[in-house]
């Protein structure tokens, strides 16, 4: 049997891609993730089918396993010959206990690595605006733990140094504390007007920042009702966030934005939604599969040389018409007398990548603009193939009919529901964690509210925003009972992007 080991690996502060590349590919590779709260979760999305996934989560007032009970999990399965990804939040070495789980595996004589993390002791700050050291301010920088009792009379921390001794401190876990540790750096000589800053789930989409004085934060963290997980930051640099904030004026920055699209097509949105500050949480109710009838697919394509027009309507139905062709052992080159259309820019660079040029591409990308854009183009009586989806709607090929064209409409795929947690959407919902719902077809629509199955769906709807990425998927929505805040004038995902940017009034 191989041989187990155990990596620990510091998962970063939140934002997914803050881990390293390094423990990025040790969580896709591994059989068991153990994990706790605040080890960022959208990174268990790229485990690897099948891997065995533990939460351990610990929070300060509750351990869903005991330390020495996670210690015996991980010894237990490493002994079962797994690669084993312990996933911690931030830096394992930095107030998350890696040194004791480090330990423990010598002790059981398991080999161990250390994947360093981001910390939050840094990285929160940062994503404040606030550099943890600065020449014009300080060149020091402590990082502490705010759980022990500061008033407790043999604390391990000599507050007396600690207090003057380091230019910026930062203190972890010590929300529950914040008075008595502003009042015990102010009794060991710190100046009540040192600026001190709060910043609670840091690098994340609800990153929320506090400033104020040693003097004052307790009270204004009380006020706010501002608690854990949150880094406490005393010292000058706090006063450069004036100048250097930058991930909280992000345009998209606080918003949780729910991406609606097929697993396989979310990632240009999703990359989008995170490069302007904003979370994409990816809940695909549309799976995109092959026909079970091949038939007629298989028919066009070994008649693939009596075409006249070839009219791709989606980049799915570029995909699967050639991985059919290529099943079925054809050569691209059959298409030639073929001339082609694709409906628009995506559609057209998915026929690129097999070398192939279109002739047409509507300006806009609706069917009715096709017709509108062939129009001359077309003739009476000639043969024109749509490999299409199952679903996809009748006004094109009628239209081509009306213009006197032979049309060959195949299923070249099907869409079916997707398998995303609904429960789990439901309850973000309910709780205001879903600030704006993106739908990218009058499919993703209706699977979305089929998903949810919530006969009160306005109620869940009431306080977001709904973003469709144009008038027919709009219809669709306002059909289903869901009010529509934004349509995109340009039907793409560029165009739904600028159309949500203007809502939100960049
Ligand atoms: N090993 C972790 C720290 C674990 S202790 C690291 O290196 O970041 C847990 C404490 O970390 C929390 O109480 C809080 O003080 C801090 N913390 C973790 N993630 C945080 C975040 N995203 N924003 C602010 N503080 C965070």
């Amino acid at each position: 049997m191989s041989k187990g080991v155990v990596y620990l690996v510091g998962a970063g502060p939140g934002d997914p891609k803050l881990i390293t590349v390094k423990g990025f590919e040790l969580i896709r590779k591994a059989d068991t993730i153990i994990y706790d709260r605040l080890a960022g979760h959208r990174l268990l999305a790229y485990a690897r089918p099948g891997a065995e996934i533990v939460y351990v989560g610990k929070s300060p007032d509750r351990h869903t396993l005991s330390q020495a009970e996670i210690n015996r999990l991980m010894v237990e399965k490493a002994r079962e010959g797994k690669t084993i990804v312990r996933l911690k939040g931030g830096d394992p070495f930095v107030f998350g206990r890696g040194g004791e789980e480090a330990e423990c595996l010598v002790e059981a004589g398991i080999s161990f690595e250390v994947v360093p993390g981001v910390t939050s002791a840094i990285a929160a700050p940062a994503y404040a605006g606030i550099p943890v050291t600065h020449r014009d301010c300080t060149s020091t920088l402590a990082i502490i733990t705010g759980n022990e009792d500061p008033l407790k009379e043999d604390s391990g921390i000599a507050w007396d140094k600690i207090s003057t001794g380091a230019g910026t401190l930062v203190f972890l876990m010590g929300m529950a504390n914040l008075p008595d540790i502003a009042r015990r750096l102010m009794e060991n000589g710190r100046s009540p007007q040192t600026p001190a800053a709060l910043v609670r789930w840091g690098t994340r989409p609800e990153q929320r920042t506090l400033v104020s004085t040693l003097e004052n934060i307790g009270a204004k963290a009380a006020e706010a009702g501002l608690k854990n997980p949150a880094v406490i930051i005393v010292g000058d640099v706090v006063s450069l966030r004036d100048k250097l904030s930058w991930f909280e004026k992000k345009p998209l920055f606080g918003k949780r934005v729910l991406v609606t699209r097929s697993r396989e097509q979310a990632s240009v949105l999703s990359e989008a939604i995170s490069e302007l500050g904003g979370e994409p949480l990816e809940f695909p109710t549309i799976s995109v599969v092959e026909p079970e009838d091949h038939g007629p697919l298989d028919q066009a394509i070994a008649e693939l040389n009596t075409f006249d027009w070839i009219i791709f309507t989606s980049v799915n139905g570029v995909e699967f018409f050639f991985r059919r062709m290529r099943r079925r052992r054809r050569d691209i080159r059959e298409l030639y007398p073929a001339r082609l259309c694709a409906i628009g820019p995506k559609t057209r660079e998915a026929l690129e990548k097999y070398g192939l040029l279109v002739e047409a591409m509507p300006d806009e990308y609706r069917a009715e603009a096709i017709v509108e854009d062939l129009k001359g183009k077309v003739k009476a009586g000639d043969r024109v193939l749509l490999p299409r989806a199952d679903i996809a709607r009748k006004a094109l090929p009628e239209a081509l009919a009306e213009m006197g064209a032979h049309v060959s409409e195949v299923t070249a795929y099907c869409t079916v529901a997707g398998r995303g947690d609904a429960a789990m959407i439901k309850e973000m919902l309910e709780n205001g964690e879903i600030q704006i719902i993106t739908f990218t077809s009058s499919s993703t629509v209706r699977n979305f509210v089929a998903m949810l199955a919530a006969p009160d769906l306005k109620r869940f709807l009431s306080g977001v925003t709904v973003a469709c990425i144009g008038p027919i998927t709009a219809g669709t929505a306002k059909e289903s009972g869901i009010r529509v805040d934004v349509v995109a004038g340009e039907y793409t995902i560029e165009g739904l992007i600028k159309a949500i940017l203007k809502h939100c009034g960049f």
